[in-house]
């Protein structure tokens, strides 16, 4: 079945300009911003500007330029938050969550940079 996109959610929204956001670095392809709802004391959302649902579907359609272009932005947005391993940061923890197993919420595709501060564990034991 081809991927489905619903270009009414809230990030594609937010490309368009309709709504807000916290802009932490933009390139040609991607758009990097604070999340709204902050777990840790870096909590920043990365998405491609392409109409990607999730990250498989990101990782089967986008362009070459694309996934550089966002796979650079990654680091990049490392870098300016002071959490990349390079000059002394401390480490981060990159997650996607994709459809309903994995609780997405917003089905545009987006990588979630947390960092700040210990994270604890990946999943809790119990959830296995
Ligand atoms: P997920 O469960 O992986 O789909 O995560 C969606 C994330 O989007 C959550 O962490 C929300 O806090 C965040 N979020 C929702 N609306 C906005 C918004 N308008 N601006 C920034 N982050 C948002």
């Amino acid at each position: 079945m081809p991927f489905a996109y619903d270009a009414q959610n809230i990030f594609a929204r937010i490309l368009r300009g309709e709504i807000p956001n916290k802009t932490v670095l933009e390139t040609a392809h991607t758009l990097a911003f604070h999340d709204i709802q902050p777990q840790a004391p870096v909590h920043v959302l990365v998405i491609p500007k392409g109409s990607y649902a999730s990250y498989d579907h990101f990782a089967a359609e986008a362009s070459d330029a694309e996934i550089v272009d966002f796979n650079r932005t990654v680091a990049e947005v490392c870098r300016m938050t002071g959490v990349h391993l390079g000059e002394g940061g401390q480490g981060f923890r990159a997650i996607t969550n994709a459809g309903e197993h994995g609780v997405q919420e917003v089905p545009h595709y987006h990588l979630h940079i947390l960092g700040g501060r210990p994270l604890g564990r990946m999943l809790a034991r119990s959830e296995s």
